[in-house]
Formats: C-alpha cells, structure tokens, sequence
C-alpha cells in the first residue's frame, strides 16, 4: 500500500507562533507584576503544545481536568501544575498526586484535600475562589469565605493558603472590570486581616481580563491571571492584542465532491441529521463542495472561519460539512484541501476528536 504523506481532517499547531504568543504576553504581564498560569484545556493539553508552555518559564500550567494534568506531569512538564475546576470529592487523592495547586471552593472538599495530601506525605498549595456574579464557582457569603481562610491557614496542615482568585465571564457573561478587582481585593484583604498575613496570590480571572494589563486601568494588587483562549487564538471579546497571531491553529479538510445542484433542498421537508427544523435559503444551481468532516469533529460549522475567499458555509452533519464554491477564487476540485480559522469551542472539539490527526510545526527561533 502507499504510504499516506498527509491525513485529513487535519488540525496543525504552529509551536513558533504559540511561544511567541507566550513570549509577547508574558512580557507584557511581567511589566504590571502578574505572573502568568498558561491554561492549556483548550487544546485538551496536548503535551507537544504544553512542552512549549513548559520552557516559557510560566508561574503554572492549569487545567479544569486532572487526567490532562496527569498527562502532563508523566509527559516530563516541570512547571507546577494547577488544577483549575474544583476537585471533585472522588478524585482528591489523584489531585495531590498530580497537581500542586488547586482552585477550591468547598470547605469539604478543602478537608478532604489536606487528608489525602497527609495520605500522600505531601503538601499541596490552595487559592480560594470568589464569586464576584458570574455565578460558577467561588465563595459567596464573605463570612463562609474567611472561615474557610481560617481553617485552611490553621489547621488543615496539609495545605497552604497560596490566594484567592475568581472568575469572571464564564456562565453569568459578566465583564472584568477594575471595580470587580477592587472587590477581589477587597476579599483578600479581609482573608489577610482574618489570618494576619500577607496573601501570596491575587488571581484576577482568564483572558477576559487581560484588557486591564493592557491600558492600564489593572489594581496594582492583582499579580496573577489564568489565561488560555487569548494566547491561542490571539484575540478574545474585548481584547486584542495586535502583536499576538491570531493563526497558531490550522484545520485542513479535503474535498470529496464537487457538484452543481439546486441550493433548496428538493422534496417534503423535516427534520435534518440533528433533529433540528432548518430553512435554507434557495440560490438557484450552485457549485458545492462535500468536505469530509463533520460535527462530530468541531461542534457548529457556523464557528468555522473559512480561509477561502468567497467560500460560503453551508451547513453540516456529524460527518460531512457542506460549502457553497460558486465564487471561490480558487476552482476547487475533488482532493483539494480547504483552511479554516478556529475559535474556541471549535478548538476544544477539534483537539478531542480522534478523527483528527494532528501535525505540529516545530518551534524555528533559537532558544
Ligand atoms: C478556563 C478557565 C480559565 C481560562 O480561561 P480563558 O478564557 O481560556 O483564558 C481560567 N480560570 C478558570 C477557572 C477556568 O475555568
């Protein structure tokens, strides 16, 4: 049989792009006093691309799942590793076994953490979440918050009290703003009157807040941000970072037929592969092309961003996606290969898919 140079779907890292992402935000940051956690669960930690985060000399690596941590640390990342979801009370035992620190909510939890750590014979250092009205996780009653500071600080032995942090944009859409760090502050503030020391850690939220370190407008008392989607996609809502590249992550598909047909379907109508009641609008005969992927690898083909000028998306099913070639600049035949742009949740999907081979470009500065 002949040996297959390339295998699509295909979704390539640019490694160089991605360091100098680092490079650029790290610099920036470092200005501001912020060290960096660099969350890697949008790319589902793959451990090439996390190697990358591991020589940028980061304050930690963080995922929301412990099994990409575990990934990590047995991959030979030597960075410390920050557990980003609140542990669940099953899968403590693991936590201090692969993660140095974690974000925690639950004085349970927080109980359970310091046994299996004294289980483990080691220590494992925590940051207490604030839920400032996003509405996820993080202490709401201020009181709950310094009892569990407390406790932590005095008699969970097996922990140390790193910070406190939140965030912000996730479920409630609410924006990161310098009165909500005000309020961040605010909290630790009365942690550090409560325990009567100085917090290590102010952990000011993710991307969505990386906008403030840009113009200024951040609380000097912030010194700490989890960022992800901004350094992978060089972009988030509200933020733009012009020196960031904004293409790290490429998709290839390849085409699997080229025809001209009516653009409304031609029959009665139901329901399509989803279930879904759809209406689609009639062009008359087009030139359209079958790409061979499909939902099952990205999510919504609406969140593929086409680098094809005058390609027009279709719609999709789990295996096939649909495009409109008609004005394409490029005549697009049988076997070409098509670019696409990602956005988040379209990486997050592409990054799990097994269907997707995956092809890194080495790192070409020097280092
Ligand atoms: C996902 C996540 C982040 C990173 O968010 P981005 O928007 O990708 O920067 C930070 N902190 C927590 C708790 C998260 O769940």
């Amino acid at each position: 049989m002949r040996e297959r140079q390339e295998q699509y779907p295909q979704l390539e890292v640019d490694l160089g792009k991605l360091q100098e992402n680092l490079a650029a935000l790290r610099e920036r940051c470092q200005v501001s006093g912020i060290k960096l956690s660099g969350i890697v669960k949008g790319f589902c930690a793959l451990p090439e691309a996390a190697k990358v985060y591991d020589r940028a000399g980061l304050d930690s690596i963080g995922s929301s799942r412990l099994e990409q941590l575990r990934t990590l640390r047995q991959a030979g990342i030597r960075t410390p590793l920050m557990m980003i979801r609140i542990p669940m009370p099953t899968e403590v035992d693991e936590l201090v076994e692969w993660a140095d620190i974690s974000l925690q909510s639950e004085i349970s939890v927080l109980r359970a953490t310091n046994e299996a750590a004294a289980r483990a014979g080691v220590r494992h250092k925590v940051i207490l979440m604030v839920d400032l009205g996003d509405l996820r996780e993080g202490f709401w009653d201020r009181e709950e918050l310094i009892s569990a500071a407390l406790e932590v600080e005095q008699k969970l032995e097996n922990l140390d009290l790193l910070g406190v942090g939140t965030n912000l944009g996730c479920y409630g859409s609410v924006q990161a703003t310098p009165e909500k760090m005000e309020e961040l502050i605010a909290a630790a503030e009365a942690v550090e009157a409560a325990i009567g020391r100085r917090l290590e850690v102010i952990s000011g939220g993710a991307s969505s807040s990386v906008h403030m370190v840009l113009d200024g407008t951040m609380p000097s008392r912030i010194n700490h941000l989890r960022v992800g989607e901004l350094l992978l996609l060089g972009r988030v809502w509200g933020c733009d970072m012009p020196e960031l590249h904004k293409d790290v992550f490429t998709l290839r598909a390849e085409v699997i037929e080229v025809k001209t047909k009516p653009s409304h379907p031609v029959g009665e109508l139901s329901v399509d592969a989803f279930g879904r009641t759809r209406t689609y609008v009639d062009r008359g005969h087009r030139r359209r092309a079958l790409l061979a992927m499909g939902r099952v690898d990205y999510g919504e083909c609406e969140d593929l961003v086409s680098r094809e000028p005058g390609l027009i998306m279709l719609g999709a099913s789990s295996d096939h996606t649909l495009v409109d070639v008609q004005n394409t600049v490029r005549d697009i035949q049988v076997g070409d290969i098509l670019e696409f742009d990602l956005c988040y949740a379209t990486m997050v999907y592409l990054t799990h898919s097994e269907s997707v081979h995956l092809v890194f470009r080495e790192e070409t500065t020097s280092e």
